[in-house]
Formats: structure tokens, sequence, C-alpha cells
């Protein structure tokens, strides 16, 4: 079955009664490259596995699944249920959990379905409503995958994928390159997806590598510095730091000295050394 046809898309729906929820972010691909190109650079490979994030009517199931030993898709809409049948029936190595990927706990689910896999990579045309608050969750909960290969609007990948201490980092930046490292992959227009949406997207990979990035000795304490710095990351970064730490602004000047930070720089000029180099000296400081 021709999972990117119009008609075919049309047809498997109409006959299961299904129709396009908007609010649920449904835009299924239409572009018959997209999906093994996001499944190649995703790193999905013989002897691994992999997890989708939002099947729709199993587009890029597929193509995780010729590629893989074995994929785990989480799927919100459980209407999707019986045309997933009818579209990976040729498969036997996906499992679908139909469940709101924000209310799963992720680790659980590896550990109940994927164990005997110590490679495993996250691929997914991600719902937009939801893309910061589905690619912090895989960060910051730490399941054991190697990467996350994701397709999301322009302007989220883009800042996503800035550099730390550009215009364009913000504090999702910083968030993400603590924990990976991110990387622009191809750019996709908007005509590639059936509705089409107002927006063109673009594909991104983080890499998370084993040990982590940078030596944080109290991570609640960084993330408060990202958070409160970005929050006003075009004004000096004293002000909003100190007010967010309660640290007199005398004193403080005196930390973003001793990290080789001005006290006159913007929190969106500074790089991740000096962002951990500064959460090192705060944390001793307290
Ligand atoms: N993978 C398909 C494709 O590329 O054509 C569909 C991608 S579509 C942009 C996003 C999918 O995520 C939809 O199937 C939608 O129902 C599902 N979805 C939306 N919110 C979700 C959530 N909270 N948890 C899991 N899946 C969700």
């Amino acid at each position: 079955m021709e999972l990117t046809n119009i008609s075919t898309i049309k047809d498997v729906m109409s006959r299961n009664g299904v129709s396009f929820t908007k609010s649920l972010g449904q835009n299924f691909l239409i572009n018959p490259a997209v999906c093994p190109k996001i499944a190649d650079l995703g790193g999905c490979k013989k002897g691994a596995a992999a997890i989708e994030i939002g099947t729709g009517i199993g587009v890029l199931t597929k193509e995780l699944a010729l590629r893989s030993d074995k994929v785990l898709a989480i799927e919100i809409d459980e209407r999707l249920r019986p045309v997933l049948a009818e579209t990976l029936a040729e498969f036997d190595n996906v499992e679908i959990v139909f469940a709101d990927i924000l209310k799963t706990d992720l680790s659980a689910l590896i550990s109940e379905k994927l164990s005997g896999y110590s490679d495993i990579v996250v691929c997914a045309n991600l719902p937009y409503y939801i893309t910061s608050p589905v690619i912090m969750k895989l960060l910051e909960e730490r399941p054991p995958i190697r990467s996350i290969t994701v397709m999301v609007q322009k302007e989220a990948a883009e800042r996503l994928c800035a550099a730390v201490g550009s215009r364009e980092c913000g504090a999702v930046t910083a968030a993400v390159n603590y924990y990976s490292t991110p990387k622009m992959l191809f750019r996709v227009g908007r005509g590639s997806f059936m509705p089409s949406p107002n927006v063109d997207s673009a594909v991104i990979r983080l890499d998370i590598p084993e040990k982590p990035r940078y030596a944080v000795s109290d991570e609640k304490l960084f993330f408060k510095i990202v958070r409160s710095s970005f929050a006003q990351r075009r004004k000096q970064i004293l002000n909003p730091l100190g007010a967010a730490l309660g640290i007199p602004k005398p004193e403080l000047a005196k930390l973003l000295e001793e990290c080789g930070i001005k006290t006159t720089a913007r929190p969106e000029e500074l790089k991740m050394e000096e962002i951990v180099a500064l959460c090192e000296k705060i944390s001793a400081y307290n």
C-alpha cells in the first residue's frame, strides 16, 4: 500500500470512519522522499529498535519497520487502530501503544517492550503543538536512547539548532545543548503534507552522548539560571539573574567576573561553558 498517495490516505481513512483532527497536529506526510530519509538519517538499522511518536496512518512507521528489528510506536488517537491494522498488516515487528506521550513513562515502557535492545533511536514527525514539551521530556527523563530525529516547525528547528551564544539562542537551545548535540538535517516544505499546514518544517537530530556533555554539580540551579536569564535574553544578565537568585548585584557582578563574563553581557551572548562555569560559581557561593 502506497501510504503517501493522497487517494490511498483518503480511502483508508474514510473506510474506517476517521477524519483529520487539527487539534492533534494531524498533518500527514505525502512526499515519498521524506520518510526514508528520516529513517536513514535517524540511524535505524538491523539489530536496533526505533521508537516513533505519532504514527498517523503509519507512513514513517513502515520505513522504520523496514530498517529496524523492532518499532515501538506511541499514538494518542485510538480511532487510528483499525487504519494501522490495515496499513501495517505486513509488519510483525511493530507494536503500537495508544497513549499520550506526555503522560507516558517512557523508561518503563522501554524496559517492558524493548528489553534486550541496547541501541534505541527515536524518529518522529512530531505534532507541532507539543514540540518542546516532547523534546524536553525525552531529554530530561533520560530514557536509554541514542538519538532523537524529529520533524518540527522550521522556526523551532532553527531555534533548537542555533549556536549557544548567538542571537537566535533561547532557553530551549541551552537546555537541548546541555543534554545533546543538535544538528539541522534537511528542510521540508508545507506542500509535503496533507492537509498542508501554514508553516514549513525541518528535520533535526539530537545526538545523546553516553556521558553528560557538561559537568554540572547542581542541575536544578543550572536550569534556574538558564530560565531566568533567557526570560530577558536581550537584557544585561545581572538584573534578571540577581533577582531570580536573590544575590545582591555587587556580589553577582564579582561571580560573573570570576568566570570571565562581563557584567554588561546579555544572556544570548553566553557560551555553554560560561553558563556552566557560572553555575558552579553560584553553587559554591550558596
Ligand atoms: N507520522 C505521521 C506522518 O508523518 O504522516 C503522522 C504525523 S502527525 C504530524 C502527528 C501525529 O501525532 C498524529 O498522528 C497525532 O494523532 C499524534 N499525536 C498528537 N498528539 C499526541 C500525543 N500527545 N501523544 C502521542 N501522539 C500524538
